[in-house]
């Protein structure tokens, strides 16, 4: 789990490595709305921590490796997450409800944040971390050369001659047609 014990944290730095588990996972990309994505290496957050009186300061990264279908060429491929995190943390003040897992961060600035009880549990910065590093296209490379529109052929790995000769390309203009057909404007491809 995410969790650390605030008395473990001392004015000495220390270094400290939680893991996310299968459960944890499972719920986390529900939350991002990718049921089906799974982990090839689990996500850890691992960072040095330490105190200055009451508050709280960790300095560390995320880091995991999830397996992605490529949008261009449809290939699996893993992606790798590694972003560096530095949070603090002030005790929220005295007749404060306690926030829920024991942490909350500010919504402006994901750096600050408050605490209060005995356990911080790291489980909303490491989902901001993932749902802001998310692709939002994933791409196997940024070079992907994706799937040959006509053929289908994977152009990563295949050559073939399709683009270089529109007149063997047999749907191009029958998507034009059901195009017009379906506007009702034969110029409004020309766009
Ligand atoms: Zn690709
Ligand atoms: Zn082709």
């Amino acid at each position: 789990m995410l969790c650390l014990e605030v008395e473990r944290i001392k004015k000495t730095p220390r270094e400290f490595r939680l893991e996310g588990d299968r459960a944890w996972w499972e719920r986390v990309r529900e939350a991002l709305r990718e049921p089906e994505v799974e982990l090839s290496r689990p996500f850890v957050f691992s960072f040095r921590a330490h105190r200055i009186g009451m508050r709280l300061l960790f300095r560390g990264e995320v880091d995991g490796l999830v397996g992605l279908v490529c949008g261009r060429c449809l290939e699996p491929y893993g992606y790798e997450f590694r972003e560096p995190v530095q949070l603090l943390l002030e005790p929220v003040p005295a007749g404060t409800v306690i926030p829920d897992g024991g942490l909350e961060l500010d919504p402006e600035d994901l750096e600050i944040g408050r605490y209060g009880g005995d356990v911080l549990d790291f489980d909303p910065l490491v989902r901001e971390v993932l749902a802001l590093d998310w692709p939002v296209q994933p791409r196997c490379d940024e070079g992907c050369k994706g799937l040959c529109s006509v053929c289908g052929c994977n152009r990563n790995h295949e050559s073939c001659v399709c683009s270089d000769q529109s007149v063997s390309r047999p749907f191009a203009r029958l998507g034009e047609l059901i195009e017009e057909a379906s506007t009702g404007d034969p110029d409004r491809r020309k766009r």
